[in-house]
């Protein structure tokens, strides 16, 4: 799990994503499966009791605390969503 705190902190994971181009499958709202290398992850978008927005996936390396391309994937859907959601 970690705290995200600006779009900056995913840059690698993000380009990561652009190559690999996992499969995001939408769960439902803050919940997501993304596609590895081997099998999928649950990568959940949330925000805590204090207000951080906090993503979790069950890959190794999120649970180092590391941003992960499965988390950058299934964020630009969620904050799209999220958006999508403020305007209605
Ligand atoms: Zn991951």
């Amino acid at each position: 799990m970690f705290i995200l705190k600006g779009i900056e902190q995913l840059e690698k994971a993000i380009a990561k994503a652009k190559k690999v181009r996992p499969r995001v499958e939408f769960d439902r709202f803050g919940r997501y499966r993304v596609s590895g290398s081997k099998c999928y992850y649950t990568v959940i978008c949330r925000k805590d009791e204090r207000g951080y927005k906090t993503v979790t996936c069950t890959c190794r390396g999120a649970e180092k605390g590391l941003a992960c391309y499965h988390a950058a994937a299934a964020l630009s859907l969620h904050i799209g969503l999220a958006r999508q959601q403020q305007a209605a």
